[in-house]
């Protein structure tokens, strides 16, 4: 029921829109405009200012005709650099891509064009279906910012569905990691190299001793990363300051938490040491996961796969997603594939097939009666 050449074309209006994080203004007023020939009512919230960025959160509420619990269908409004001034071409074989000098931005406008184009099916024909909720969020690249700013107490909904996974549609992640930045600043004492290095505090060395002492890679079940080191001023002067960051990443919350603590414990020792102080900020930005497999909105996923002729299977991402911040506050979700390939790099593509599996997907799911 799905209208190809329209669904191509709503994709390819929101791919031709600029939308970085915290730039999604005229984004958003596309998708107002296209709910509003819907006759759907809408609301932007205020986050704009307190994140900012140009533009809020995006929400609709539609009113059911089945009589059962709302779904909500969440997405992202914005799409990573480098995004300004995307193209797409369809190719002969069905692929869709940039010119390559851009992403696509399949991830996550994929999404909003299924959910849109899913929405008009039913308008359109009348088609009785479950009271919905759609959620177009902004600022979900930079660790989910924008959904932390919205009203979450406004949601009917207690399962929810995020379409924002790479991979063949027909697969979504039911597990997801928890992810905890850090940030360890040394603070020595400057001192000329040449004339007096005995009265410096070396930073850089007192860094150095601590990263030497941090596995990195697979560590049990953890990840582990030291992304970027800066210090230092000049050849000829003992450093008075030392950066580095880096993630911890796992599956338990319980255990990146407490390797975040110990690496922040393994600075501040290794500080001393060297007579320095470190300075640690350590943020968790998103929190693990797992929805049961069993769990109605599992089972309803699989269930609409099968009718579709699609696995439905199960798997676990060490990416976040909304879903993690939905998860954390009460709303059981799974991460579903949306015809995303090769994400967050200028390789990006999908296919008119998927995207047309994406958008007879999220149609099922609107009108299942489970
Ligand atoms: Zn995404």
């Amino acid at each position: 029921m799905i209208n190809t050449a329209r669904l191509l074309n709503t994709f390819k209006n929101l791919v031709t829109i600029d939308s970085p994080s915290f730039g999604e203004r005229q984004i958003c007023d596309y998708i107002k405009s296209e709910l509003k020939e819907l006759d759907l009512t809408f609301y932007e919230d205020d986050c704009a200012a307190k994140i900012g960025g140009n533009c809020g959160n995006l929400y609709s509420y539609i009113d059911g005709d089945i009589n059962l619990p709302p779904l909500l269908f969440c997405s992202h409004m914005d799409t990573v650099e480098p995004s300004r001034g995307k193209t797409m071409t369809v190719h002969d074989n069905g692929t869709i891509t940039s010119d390559g000098t851009t992403v696509l931005g399949a991830d996550d406008l994929a999404a909003i064009a299924s959910y849109l184009e899913a929405y008009r099916v039913i308008k359109e024909n009348g088609l009785p279906h479950r009271p919905l909720e759609l959620l177009f969020a902004v600022a979900e690249e930079p660790y989910n910012i924008g959904i932390k700013a919205f009203d979450l107490s406004i949601l009917k909904s207690k399962e929810a569905y995020v379409f924002d996974l790479s991979g063949p549609v027909g697969v979504a992640a039911n597990q997801a990691p928890t992810l905890i930045s850090f940030k360890i600043t040394f603070l020595g004492r400057s001192a000329h190299a040449g004339f007096a290095p005995e009265n410096g505090i070396h930073a850089i060395k007192a860094a150095a001793q601590t990263i030497s002492q941090i596995k990195c890679g697979r560590v049990d079940d953890l990840t582990v990363n030291i992304g970027t080191i800066t210090g230092g001023t000049a050849n000829n002067i003992v450093p008075d300051k030392c950066t580095f960051t880096g993630e911890v990443r796992s599956f338990s919350d319980e255990h990146a938490t407490a390797h975040a603590d110990y690496i922040a414990g393994l600075a501040k020792k290794t500080a001393q040491i060297f007579g320095a102080v470190a300075e640690v900020e350590i943020t968790k930005h998103i929190t693990a996961y797992c929805t049961d497999t069993n769990h109605s909105v599992v089972k309803r996923f699989k269930n609409s796969c099968k009718g579709l002729g699609l696995a439905g299977s199960l798997c676990s991402t060490y990416g976040g997603s909304d879903n993690n911040h939905l998860v954390l506050h009460g709303i059981d979700g799974i991460v579903v594939a949306t015809a995303m390939n090769d994400c967050h790099t200028t390789d990006e593509y999908t296919t008119v097939k998927e995207l047309s599996n994406a958008a007879n997907l999220a149609l099922s799911l609107m009108l299942s009666k489970e």
